[in-house]
């Protein structure tokens, strides 16, 4: 008995035949540009012009990958003056898994080229764009800004990551802020893996809200001090983009640090405020935890006649703290974070709310 021997194939030929080549990924068009698929570009969408006539635009690097996937932003300086973002975003470009990207990255690094420039928080009319969303074409300068990113940006993705961080003179632990009870994004806050998840409100004006009503998940990514790099809030924020882009399918395993423990999520949080006017010391940092009715600082005057204590109202942990000694009665010191409600609040009235109204709760993170 004979067998006839295969003819010899080489393993091209025998790829071929077991694999026919997928079609072209479409391309992608925003503005008046157009990127191949496998392809990335910088473009400029126009903003307006600047009163010495140079343009004012809105940079975004599109990496537009070879195979399908989802479509993500990842953006920051929508205050201008929150900069760890931005050089989260510089890092990311640079990362080798993009180049097997499935599916399209919108990279911007400056959404407020004006507070970038002024290392101001606001637009140059002292508007805060996150609250100028969805903004109009022919409104004002933050209005219409915000109109070119919901529209041209975040209309077209699946998925969002905005990269904000605390005010001036205060500092923020790694955090990610949710809405309650929506269990796609608390999943891909897990994911993100920061120290910290915050429930917070939607606001009128933000461009998480208006996300929401486009049906794109925005996360907010909350860390470090405005006008100031911070190693462990760039890493953090960089590790956790890597993350949620692997477990949404946009990369293969890239060197991403391995997750240490789960985040805890925070359901409630206060701000400890200043007793009274004068220097303040604070001996606790973030990520710490304090006990209510621990003495965790103290405010002197200046001639060292008085002392008084900063004591905690509060058992959780310090997710921002203020940065800077002097102080006036009233202002927020700590930023003190509950995972669960204390027995003598779950039959009661308070329980409903946030410690302080909810609005003013994050007020603080935008006071300079
Ligand atoms: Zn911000």
């Amino acid at each position: 008995m004979t067998t006839k021997k295969k003819p010899a194939s080489s393993g091209k030929e025998k790829k071929k035949a077991s694999k026919p080549k997928a079609a072209k990924r479409a391309d992608f068009h925003i503005g008046s540009d157009t990127i191949k698929a496998g392809t990335r570009k910088i473009i400029d969408l126009p903003i307006s012009a600047l009163p010495n006539r140079l343009q004012m635009n809105l940079p975004v690097h599109v990496f537009h990958g070879r195979r399908d996937g989802p479509t993500m932003f990842v953006s920051a300086a929508v205050h201008g003056d929150e900069i760890i973002g931005v050089e989260v975003i510089r890092r990311l470009a640079q990362r080798p898994a993009l180049k097997q990207l499935k599916g399209t990255l919108l990279l911007v690094p400056v959404v407020n080229g004006y507070g970038f420039l002024n290392h101001s928080r606001y637009l140059p009319d002292r508007r805060d764009l996150n609250r100028c969303f969805p903004g109009s074409e022919k409104g004002s300068l933050a209005s219409r800004l915000a109109n070119v990113f919901l529209n041209q940006i975040v209309k077209v993705c699946d998925y969002g990551i905005d990269l904000h961080s605390a005010a001036l003179h205060r500092d923020n632990l790694p955090q990610i802020r949710i809405t309650k009870n929506d269990d796609a994004i608390l999943e891909l806050a897990r994911v993100f893996n920061a120290p910290a998840i915050l429930h917070s409100n939607l606001r009128e004006g933000s461009l998480r809200k208006h996300a929401a009503e486009l049906n794109v998940p925005v996360l907010l990514y909350e860390a470090g001090e405005a006008l100031r790099f911070d190693e462990k809030a760039v890493r953090t924020g960089l590790s956790g983009i890597l993350r949620v882009m692997q477990h949404i399918g946009m990369i293969r395993v890239d060197k991403i640090p391995k997750k240490r423990t789960d985040p805890t999520v925070f359901i409630k949080s206060t701000w400890l405020r200043a007793p009274t006017g004068g220097l303040l010391r604070l001996f606790k940092g973030l990520g710490e935890t304090v006990e209510k009715g621990e003495r965790i600082g103290v405010v002197s005057d200046l001639l060292g006649e008085m002392d008084i204590d900063v004591v905690s109202t509060r058992t959780g942990m310090i997710v921002g703290r203020t940065n800077l000694p002097i102080v006036n009665g009233g202002d927020a010191l700590v930023h003190i974070a509950r995972a669960s409600l204390e027995e003598s609040e779950l039959s009661s009235a308070e329980a409903l709310g946030d410690d302080e109204d909810s609005e003013n709760l994050f007020y603080e993170d935008e006071i300079i």
